[in-house]
């Protein structure tokens, strides 16, 4: 349920809508804008609909009570039917676009990440990928080179004139990260980390956000939900797979589907990892491709310039070789797509 106040409301009215919603034990969430409303994000039980909408409807300054049939209200469709199209430096993703996020999995040395971006630059993708903080299964394996990292993408997009972005893992990492890189991920495993959410949303740079591998739709929304909440209006989704019933072919389950059901439900742009989503550098291509065709925004792509010596996803990444053909191929069917690369 959104309650919408009328132009020129005050700050007691908004209150006293607050107020009533409380009364019934249900959390209100004020959300400004330049018509301020109040949403009421959790279900509301049946027995008091009616009596609340009769209650609510008839506070000074409400124009109207709206109800919502998704339990996520700022990235639905039904509140912005206009798509929503983040520009990060002049490069834009969303609706009528195509965008290739590119690079490796870590940032491993100047050298690597260097020789990535230049590979990444040259096929003709704008936007540089790479990892500083890894979150990694087991705290053994190689898990980034924290600030080091983030100083070598900083300078490495400004030396090849490309706009980056990388893994922030917690609420308190948002100022470390927001200072070198230009959009802030959110990985899959920390989807549901609500202090991240709320201070990458409070940070108000771009946020890219992973699905959680188990995540619904609604889960995955509502994640977005957090961020959009804070004001920061800047989110790309990103469909990464979800969990497998078998892991021996493939590391994750690709649900393209969810490109169309995001796109039905959320104005927010759609990217599709097949990366992470098949885990297999051979599949990478043709999933690439098939998200293109299923309406995908852009796709994240895993490369790196020796995938052999990668210290972390190598079987997954493609080498320069590979990453450049897959450009050209998706050049081809971005045009026929009518999207611009
Ligand atoms: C990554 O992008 O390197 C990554 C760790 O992705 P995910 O969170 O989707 O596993
Ligand atoms: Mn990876």
């Amino acid at each position: 349920m959104i309650v919408l106040m009328q132009f020129g409301s005050t700050a007691e009215q908004v209150q006293s809508v607050c107020d009533a919603i409380k009364s019934t034990g249900l959390e209100p969430l004020v959300m400004p804008g330049e018509l301020v409303a109040v949403g009421i994000p959790s279900a509301i039980p049946p027995e008091i609909r009616d009596s609340l909408d009769a209650a609510l409807g008839s506070l000074p300054g409400v124009s109207r009570v709206q109800h919502v049939s998704r339990p996520y209200k700022l990235a639905s469709m039904e509140w912005q039917r206009s798509r929503t199209i983040v520009d990060v430096k002049g490069v834009q993703i969303g609706e009528g676009t195509f965008t290739v996020l590119g690079g490796p999995c870590s940032v491993e040395s100047y050298e690597q990440f260097s020789a990535a971006a230049k590979m990444v630059k040259a096929s003709g993708s704008k936007v540089l990928r790479g990892g500083a903080f890894k979150p990694r299964t087991s705290p053994y394996a190689f898990q980034g080179l924290a600030e080091e990292g983030l100083k070598i993408m900083e300078q490495v997009g400004k030396e090849e004139g490309l706009v980056t972005v990388s893994e922030v893992m917690s609420g308190e990492a948002v100022p470390l990260v927001a200072k070198y890189i230009d959009i802030l991920q959110i990985g899959a495993r920390s989807m549901q980390n609500f202090p991240l959410l709320i201070e990458a949303g409070r940070s108000m740079k771009p946020v890219f956000l992973k699905r959680g591998p188990s995540a619904t739709i609604d889960e995955f929304l509502l994640a977005a939900e957090y961020v959009l909440s804070q004001g920061n209006p800047n989110v790309i989704l990103c469909e990464r797979g979800i969990l497998p019933i078998d892991r021996s072919y493939t590391r994750n389950t690709l649900d393209l589907a969810a490109v169309l059901v995001l796109k039905e439900h959320s104005h927010l742009p759609v990217v599709v990892d097949p990366s992470h989503g098949t885990g297999v550098a051979r599949y990478v291509g043709a999933m690439a491709k098939a998200a293109l065709i299923a309406g995908a925004d852009g796709v994240m792509i895993e490369m790196h310039p020796n995938p052999k010596s990668a210290l972390s996803d190598g079987s997954q990444a493609l080498n320069p070789d590979q990453f450049a053909a897959l450009m050209k191929e998706l050049q081809t069917l971005a045009a026929f797509a009518g999207a611009k690369m």
